[in-house]
């Protein structure tokens, strides 16, 4: 199949709808961004590459990092990991607290803001530098230098008060090892890495091939852990949206309040959607619909 054709068509389709949804506003240098950008960009199994729309302007990848943070952590602890961590969806807004109490300061899984901030804490502990890896794992997937937008990480620790109240909770309940204001630097840190879609697909590349990357070859992380980070990207990735993408699109996603979708179909694709408009669940509101029109199109699903 032409893939080529489908994206030209799929912004074409959405471009009436462009400026849709709300651009997060909660970080303040996330505000400004326009929402009338719209790209999208696919990288096949075999290396062939696609693009459409904006999808060579970087954006602020916020929890689209989640994915890469949870690989490095994988890699490092393999199943420890998963002492302080759940594995379940939550059905609640990503940066919720009500279950962290009743959960004695477990996060569900990795992808909510909790159980990112979870998993930072143990990547600070057994990284001699989390920020050099995770930009070294970035840059290395991508096959171009990726770096932090400090602007963006100083705006997300002026305003984070509810990720600072997460970690010291978590805290409190014993399940960080290290200080809250070293946990939470990593962690904003990761949020503002800025990435276009072109590098995001192939970032996320070792997901449809049983975790090798993307340009060598080796191993990122080993079969199993590719197919269990697309399971959790499926059943958590979109937050308390998962099962309506599930429904509506039927593919492993991760997304970000930037505005930013990765999605995967295992053996076959990665791709990448981004435009700043959000829904009320923090999921770009045309990235869904991209996605949707993309698996329509082409019958390309899990499912
Ligand atoms: N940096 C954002 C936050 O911590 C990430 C959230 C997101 O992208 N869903 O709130």
């Amino acid at each position: 199949m032409d893939l080529q054709p489908v994206l030209d068509d799929i912004v074409a389709t959405l471009e009436p709808q462009l400026g849709a949804g709300k651009v997060a506003s909660y970080i303040p240098a996330l505000a400004s961004v326009s929402p009338r950008r719209l790209g999208i960009a696919l990288r096949t199994r075999e290396g062939a590459e696609y693009r459409a729309g904006d999808a060579n302007t970087p954006f602020s990848i916020q929890s689209v990092s989640k994915l890469f943070t949870l690989t490095l952590a994988m890699r490092h602890l393999g199943d420890t990991l998963w002492e302080r961590i759940g594995r379940e969806p939550s059905g609640n807004p990503f940066n919720s607290l009500v279950q962290l109490e009743s959960e004695q300061g477990v996060p569900r899984n990795p992808f909510i803001n909790a159980g990112a901030i979870a998993v930072a804490d143990r990547l600070v502990s057994c990284c001699d530098s989390a920020r050099a890896d995770i930009l070294a794992l970035l840059s290395s997937l991508s096959g171009e230098t990726i770096v932090f937008d400090e602007e963006v990480a100083a705006s997300e620790a002026s305003s984070g008060f509810r990720n600072i109240a997460l970690a010291n909770f978590m805290k409190s309940f014993g399940k960080l090892d290290n200080d809250v204001a070293q946990v939470l630097d990593f962690y904003f840190h990761q949020c503002s890495v800025a990435m276009s879609c072109v590098q995001l697909a192939r970032a996320a590349a070792y997901l449809c091939s049983d975790g090798r990357h993307p340009l060598t070859g080796e191993a990122v992380v080993t079969e199993r852990q590719a197919r269990r980070i697309n399971a959790l990207m499926l059943t958590c990735g979109t937050y308390d949206a998962a099962g309506e993408f599930a429904f509506r699109i039927g593919l492993p996603c991760k997304s970000g309040v930037g505005g930013g979708i990765v999605a995967v179909l295992p053996d076959t694709l990665s791709l990448c959607v981004w435009s700043p408009g959000l829904d009320e669940t923090g999921n770009s509101l045309l990235g869904m619909k991209a996605l949707e029109l993309f698996v329509a199109r082409t019958g390309l699903s899990v499912f």
